[in-house]
Parts: C-alpha cells; structure tokens; sequence
C-alpha cells in the first residue's frame, strides 16, 4: 500500500460515511465498533472514550475509538438521549468465506425517535417520533400555514396523523406529545415554533430531511403499502393532503431508518386536534398534571394520584387521558359509566386487577416479535400475559355497559398462541436464540435424537477417559474441552513420560500438555457435530414459532389495547374508591357547581392535617368572573387549582374529589399562575407572565376556564394593577369565559357591582393578637387586606425588619392608589373612552407629541392590556423626555 492512498477498508468506511452524512457510524471491525475522523473525536469526547489512530494509507492515521460490539447498547443508548443519530454498520457476510474486504451494510439508523432499547426507554411512556408537513397558505399577508401532523410510537405500532389550523395549536400538540424527535422540511425552524425550547428544554431532537420525503405521490404510495389498502379514502385521509403528507414522509423516514417492512404498524388513526380538550403547555405544567413544577418528578402530580394501573398498557393510556380530556358529554359519560360499573363490582374488580399483575408489556413485547428481535425470555413473558386472559373474559361478561362490553369484545384469550409457546419453549430459557437450550423435549422428534447424541456423547467421553487412564497409568488423565482446541487429553507435566505413542501432540502449557488420538477426535465430531446440528434445530424451530406468533399480530394488538384500557379504568375506579371520590354529573350549558371540593394532591401530601373543603360555583352568565382575595398562604392557588382539576378529572371520566359537582364542560383550560423566570430562553419572568395572558386572551372562549394567579405581580403595583384591571374588564366583555382570579390588589374587590358577573371571594382567616389564624375557608367578599407582614413573621423574618415594614404599612396605608381605582369608570372597551382614560392616567403634564401619537392610534384594535402596556411605554419616554 503506497502512502497517500487511501486502504479499501477506509474507502469503504467513507462511501458510508457520504450516505449517512447526519449519523455517527459505528463501523463494525471485528468484535468492535469503530468510529472514525470527526465521528472519533465526538463520541470519544462524549463518551470519554481514549482517541487513538489507524493507518488508513494517508501519511496521518485516523483518529479512531471504539467500543465492544456485545456492550454496544449502553454506549448507543448514551449517544442517542444526547440526541446524536447512530447508524450501524455490520459485516454482512462471514469473515472466513470473504473475498478480499468483508462486505459491510448499514443495517439500521438509531435515532431518538426509533430507539426500541427496553434499558432507555420507560415502559410507562411513549417514545413518539413526529412528523409535520407546513405549507405557506397562498395570498396571505401574514404567515398562515396548512400543516399536518403524524407520531408513531415505533415501540408499540401506534400512528395517529391530523391537520391543525395553526403553528400555535401545532405547538401545543408538539407540547402535547413531547416526542423525542420531530422531522420536517427546513420550514419548521422558521415557522415561529419555539425551536430553541423545545430542543434545549424538552430535548426533542430535530431533523430536517429532504423534500423528497414529503413527495406526494411517494408519501401516498407509502402510506397505500404500509396499511395495505387501495385508495386513501379507506384510511380517511381523503380530504387530508397534509396529513397524507406527514404520514408518508414519516413512514418513508421509518423505513429508510430501520431497514425493516414495520409489519406491526398496521393501523392508522385519524384524530381531531379540536376533539379534546386544549391544554397549552404552561397550563400542563401549571396544573402538575404530570409531573411537579419543581422537581419534575412524578411524585406531586395528578398522575401520581391516579395512577393504579398494573400494566405498563394502562399506564401509557392513563397519561394520554390526562393529556386529552374529552370534550364529549357521550364519550365521558360512557367513561364514567365504566368506572361507575367498576366501583359497584368491586371484587370482581380487585380479582381482574390481580390477574392483571401477571401481564407484561404485550404492545412492546409483540412488537419484538413482529420484527423478529424477541428471544425466547421475551416468549415466556408473553405466555405468562396471555395466561389468565380467559378468566378476565369470564368476568368481563358480567358487565353491560358499553366501554366494558367493547373491552370484552376486542379481547382474545390468545389460548392457543398460549399453547404454542408452553408446548415449544423450556420454563427458563436462555437469551441467546443460536446457543440451544430453547426447545422442550418431546417437542419434535429430530431435537429429541439430535440432544440425545449430545447426552450420549458426554458418556462416549467418560468411557473414553476411564479406558486411557487404565490403560496409560496416568492418574489425572482428563479430557477436556474449549472453543479454541474443542476435545483434548490434558496431562500435568508429571505424567508426561506415560503419555502412549497414539497421543498426538496439541498444546504445551507452563505445567501441563494436551493431546488428542485418532479415537478422540472421532467421538469429538460426532458430538460437536450432533451439538452444531441441534443448535442449528433448535434455532430454526425457534424462529417458525415466532414467526407463528408474529402472523397473529392484530389479535394480540387489539387484546393490548383493551387490557390498556380496562386497566385504566380499574385504576380510576381503585383511585376513586379510596378517596372517596363522587361521580360527577356533566352539563353542556357552562355552569360548573362543586359542593366541598378538594385538591386530589395537596389532601394527599397532607399528613395529619385535614384538608378543608371548598365550593366553587362558577357559570356564563350571573357567576362569571371569581375574584378571589385573601391573605398570603390562604389556599388561594389551592383553590384555583383543585376547581381546575376536578374539571379535568370529570372530562377524562374519572369521579372527582367533592361531595357533589356538576360540571359545565369546558373547551379549554388556561392557567396563569405564579411568577417564574424563564431566564434559558431569554425572558424575564414579567415578560414570561405577560407572554402567557396575552395567549390567554387571544385564545380564550366563553366556554373556557381561566385560572388566573396575581396577574400583574411583576411589575410596580400601579402597572400591575392598571393591567390586573384591564385585563378582567377585557374578560368580562369580550371573552366572557368563566375565571377564577386571584389577586394581592385588593382594589379589584371595587369591579363587583361595577361589571356583571364579577363576584368577590375571600379565603377566611382569624385574628388572633399579632398572630393569623388560617381558615382555608372560601367566602363571599373581599379581603381587605393581605397579612403580608404576619406571614413574613411566620416564616422567621427577623424582628426588626417586621417592625419596620409594619411602620411603612402604616404610613402607606393613606396612599392614593385604592381610592384612585374607586374613580376608574366602567370601560366599554369603546374608542372613545378608552382614550378619556388613558388621557386621564396622564394628566395635563403630557407633551402634545405624545397625545397626538395617542390620538394617532386605533385602539379598537388593541386589547385592553395592549393598549395599557403602550402607554406604560409612552409614560416611560414622556418621564425620559421631562
Ligand atoms: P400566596 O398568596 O402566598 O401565593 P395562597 O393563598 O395562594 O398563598 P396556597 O399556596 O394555595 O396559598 O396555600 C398555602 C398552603 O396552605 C398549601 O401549601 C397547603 O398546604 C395549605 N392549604 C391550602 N388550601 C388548603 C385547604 N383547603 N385545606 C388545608 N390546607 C390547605
């Protein structure tokens, strides 16, 4: 090889490296995989892995680093949750029978989105790739896109695809979702998603591909082969070019990446972004629906309470209902039905849920199958699932009610896939498929003669061994065996000068030697032969049988989900048993009435303390607006939320913590609640809040439900409460949603009376000397005050500072502010009016510049809020310019 031109081997490496450009290559070399160049230097890096070089004909060698082929995975895995892509490059044919270079292949490409690893992924969550076509609507002045979605879950077969109106709702569904991968054309970074929090943020990785994924007439070639139909009308993706878009360059990506036909994705289910309800992100993590604002784990969240479920199924099932309550009276109730039934039949419940123990992940287990990666552990496990399906079905029957009766009817009890495997497969099998072991006798005649050689082989050797120790005279003859030498006599150097003529000479050690004989190596083909034989069997019995298993694939798809779902429905009924949860009873004409409602949590986390009950009354018309006052440490937020929650428990059909409830159904819930930085992203926490009420206010409806939590506590209080102000004014006449609004300015209390269905609350407590009292207890009214100081001084502020503010109080107290906000007029939302009250904000001292650019503007095309934050700005220069 002359210097400067590249070995073959490299030249091989880098034709891959060209068509896997985006991917690190693990490059196998014998028992290794090897990285080479740029791809060396990262994962060494990443991975802490030693650089070294090769020779690879150049005058420098290749940087290199690699890791074992057998424990690849855990460096993989590693590569991968770094959001890395990995394509695997194996010989693809035998070494020894090679020609020249071993032929090498990428076999698949492990991406974020298509990992299968059990030891990464969590079995309680979905691993979802996404994928989303954007296309620019024509004649638009302002950015206005038709998209579509698609997500499978390549772990479990699930593919969902839909069209969403816009790039906000896009990114509430991404939200929704929270993939571990997004592909798209290079649209999707400039489309104004928040590209930079989901990937730093949500560690979604993003892959741009080429427009040929998004072809047309290939996506909908892919997705007529993929679900094996004749027109896209079948699957109802007639009138959806969008989402036949996503859907095809999603499979397209699917296939090119795993190298595989993905037989077990077999259905495709069209859903409506408008079918449930619309949760944005802040409000998911607001309400802790599933994991705590704090910590981010799943202790403190509404998942944590309900969550019984038993199997892996229903626990990826109750998250998705958590993360898309119903909007259907029908469909709820049905739901709530189910749970009802359940609750009534407790035993038969409490014995369901026991045979439910015994069934392990059947979605991921019977995918392995369909892409021939189970070993034979993984059929055990599937057996032991199928094991008690029979009895499930006999006491599902006793039950009438729809979602039960359907549960039993998707149900098989999968007896004779049951059968197949008990008959085939050992009890404790191994996990290696081409080592034997696997097959039980009496299973097939050929396994039985071929094990029985082997057994009797092991008596040839003994018999063998006996005979040349007799005859030779050497005590600790033995005959051993190893993969290298395979069958040889072992001699300690002490009995060397026994050894017969016969014994022919394989190996000297430091205190021994090895020999073999004629005899010897006869007996040793005979039962290596039989051994390679059996082996080679018992693979090939092994994989019919799994192939076998793999062709009852929508049997054993369609019994998971329903084992998911009935698990579910045991595990909210369990939940609402033992906390005496209440049915609710569901109206759709708004009005929402819980009778002593509790907070699911926070009546959880509590010790020994009792949780106080509260009502909450709320409707579109007399009961609209809640403002809420009270001291700091009330319950306020606790209130808020619990009302929030017990809503959204009803509308995923579970029972609620209260004593009664009836609950209006509500299209979406926004919340806005407590202050918090955003300092990754750029934003200050006043401009996070802002951020969120102006979304809120966009997008709220009048069958919405707002939380809003000391809105304006970001700012100087006369800002903050001018926008408090605005804001619930803006509510009241042009959104007209039912909202729960708490607030420190207690000079909101003044709207009760001024504005129609605005009502005043306060959380009670109790004066007692320097000391408050907490009541928890919500009442109508509001509170005069906040207790600022008394709660500081609970929380061990030093005296000193205690006296001191309880002074300023004092003096402060005479401010102007309270009896100013007395004099705001009713707003009509009106220009003009709008205009007397932003002229009168400013006084006379304002420059005749700045009152013709107020003039100037059109404020019927401003919220409220907007037009406060614009004289904010114009107050700002007009104090610059003064
Ligand atoms: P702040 O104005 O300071 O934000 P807050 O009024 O919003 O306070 P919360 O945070 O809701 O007060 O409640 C404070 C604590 O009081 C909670 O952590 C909880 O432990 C307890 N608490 C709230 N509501 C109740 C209740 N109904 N019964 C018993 N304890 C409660």
């Amino acid at each position: 090889m002359t210097k400067g031109k590249l070995s073959p081997m490299m030249e091989q490496y880098l034709q891959t490296k060209e068509e896997y450009k985006d991917c690190i290559i693990f490059y196998r070399l014998g028992d290794f995989y090897e990285m080479f160049f740029e791809d060396a230097k990262v994962v060494s890096r990443e991975l802490e892995l030693t650089l070294t070089g090769r020779d690879c004909g150049l005058e420098e060698r290749a940087p290199m680093c690699g890791v074992p082929y057998h424990a690849c995975d855990v460096y993989l895995n590693q590569l991968i949750e770094r959001g890395f892509k990995v394509a695997i490059c194996e010989q693809v044919e035998d070494p020894k029978q090679a020609k020249g270079l071993v032929k090498r292949e990428v076999i698949r490409v492990v991406t974020p989105g298509t990992n299968m690893s059990t030891q990464v992924l969590d079995e309680k969550k979905n691993n979802f790739i996404m994928s989303v076509f954007l296309e620019e609507k024509q004649g638009k002045n302002k950015p206005d896109y038709t998209i579509g979605a698609a997500l499978c879950d390549i772990t479990t077969g699930e593919f969902k695809v839909c069209e969403i109106s816009d790039t906000e709702k896009l990114q509430d569904e991404i939200y929704k979702f929270s993939p571990a991968e997004l592909i798209g054309l290079e649209s999707i970074l400039t489309a104004g998603l928040d590209i930079s929090y989901m990937r730093e943020r949500m560690h979604i990785a993003i892959s741009t591909v080429d427009a040929i994924y998004f072809d047309a007439h290939n996506c909908e070639k892919q997705i007529l082969s993929q679900f094996h139909v004749g027109t896209l009308e079948g699957l109802g993706l007639k009138d959806l070019p969008a989402a036949t878009m996503a859907s095809g360059a999603l499979l397209k990506y699917l296939h090119e990446t795993q190298k595989n036909t993905l037989e077990h994705i077999r259905a495709l289910q069209v859903y409506a972004v408008d079918d449930y309800m619309l949760l944005d992100n802040a409000t998911r993590r607001n309400l802790e629906l599933l994991e705590t604002l704090r910590d981010k784990t799943k202790k403190g969240s509404l998942l944590w309470v309900l969550d019984k479920t038993k199997t892996a199924m229903g626990a990826r099932l109750l998250r998705s209902y958590l993360e898309q309550p119903l909007l259907n009276k029908n469909d709820i109730e049905n739901r709530l039905d189910a749970v009802e039934a359940l609750t009534r039949e407790m035993i038969t419940r409490e014995e369901m849920r026991e045979y439910l123990n015994s069934v392990y992940d059947l979605e991921r287990l019977m995918t392995r199958i369909s892409l021939r990666s189970a070993n034979p552990r993984d059929l055990i496990a599937f057996r032991s699932s199928l094991q008690y399906l029979p009895y499930i079905k006999r006491m599902l029957e006793a039950f009438s009610e729809q979602l039960l009766v359907d549960i039993n009817a998707d149900m098989d009890d999968l007896q004779d896939l049951f059968q197949w495997i008990s008959d085939a497969i050992v009890e404790e099998p191994p996990i290696l498929i081409r080592e034997g072991g696997i097959i039980k006798d009496g299973y097939s005649e050929d396994i039985d003669m071929l094990k029985k050689a082997s057994t009797d082989g092991k008596n040839w050797l003994a018999e063998l061994e006996a005979r040349e120790k007799e005859a030779t005279g050497i005590k600790n003859l033995r005959i051993k065996f190893n993969k290298v030498f395979g069958y040889y006599f072992e001699v300690t150097n002490s009995y060397k000068d026994l050894v017969p003529e016969h014994f022919i000479r394989k190996q000297t050690l430091a205190n021994a030697e090895r020999y073999t004989s004629a005899e010897l190596d006869k007996l040793a083909d005979v039962i290596l032969g039989a051994q390679d034989k059996l082996c080679a069997l018992e693979y090939e019995t092994y994989v019919a049988l799994r192939d076998r298993l793999a062709g009852e694939l929508t049997r054993v798809q369609k019994t998971a989900s329903a084992i998911a779902r009935l698990d579910v429905f045991a595990s909210l009924s369990v939940v609402s048993e033992k906390n005496q949860y209440v049915r609710p009873t569901i109206n759709e004409d708004g009005h929402i009435h819980i009778v002593d409602g509790r907070h699911p949590v926070v009546e959880k986390m509590m010790n020994h303390q009792m949780f106080i009950c509260n009502d909450t009354c709320l409707d579109q018309k007399e009961e609209r607006i809640a403002i809420i006052t009270g001291p700091n440490m009330a319950g306020k937020s606790t209130y808020m939320r619990q009302s929030a929650l017990i809503v959204l428990m009803a509308q995923i059909g579970c029972f609620v913590p209260a004593k009664t409830a009836e609950i209006g159904l509500v299209d979406r819930i926004f919340t806005r609640v407590g202050a918090s930085d955003d300092l990754a992203s750029g934003q200050s926490t006043f401009m996070v809040e802002m951020n969120e009420v102006a979304n809120i206010l966009r997008n709220a409806t009048q069958n919405s439900l707002l939380i809003l939590d000391e809105i304006g506590r970001g700012t100087s209080t006369f800002d903050g409460l001018s926008i408090a102000w605005a804001v619930v004014e803006y509510i009241n006449t042009c959104v007209g949603a039912k909202t729960l609004f708490a607030t420190h300015y207690h000079e909101l209390t003044e709207l009760e009376g001024k504005l129609d269905g605005v009502h005043n609350y306060c959380i009670a407590v109790k004066e007692q000397g320097e000391d408050i009292i907490f009541l928890r207890k919500i009442m109508q009214g509001g509170a005069d005050r906040s207790y600022g100081i008394q709660v500081a001084r609970l929380a061990g502020v030093p005296r000193d500072v205690i006296e001191r503010a309880n002074e300023i109080a004092a003096a402060l107290s005479d401010s102007d502010i309270a009896n100013n906000t007395k004099q705001i007029t009713k707003s009509k939302m009106k220009k003009k009016q709008e205009e007397n009250v932003q002229l009168t904000m400013f006084g006379n001292q304002v420059e005749s510049e700045l009152i013709a650019e107020l003039k100037g503007l059109d404020l019927t095309n401003m919220t409220p809020m907007k037009a406060l934050l614009y004289m904010n700005e114009l107050q700002e220069r007009l104090k610059k310019s003064l």
